[in-house]
């Protein structure tokens, strides 16, 4: 079982607590909505990085990022 991430891009804000948390992971950029969203760099991190995943998707004030095993 391999970690897959995911996020609803149309909620996120920009926050970036989500790149604090996990910059192997995450990155937040410029987008078309005129405010930073996020990108997921890598969407099957290995297992090293899972608790930096989960408190990514802890803390993130909107709720955007989902871990699913498959
Ligand atoms: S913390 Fe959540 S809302 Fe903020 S940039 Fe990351 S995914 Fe988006």
């Amino acid at each position: 079982m391999a970690m897959k991430v995911t996020v609803d891009i149309d909620l996120c804000q920009g926050h970036s607590v989500c790149l604090g948390e996990c910059p192997e992971v995450f990155d937040v950029v410029d987008s078309d909505e005129g405010y930073p969203q996020v990108v997921v760099l890598l969407e099957h991190p290995g297992e090293e990085l899972r608790e930096k995943v989960e408190k990514a998707a802890q803390y993130c004030p909107n709720h955007v990022i989902t871990i699913e095993e498959d």
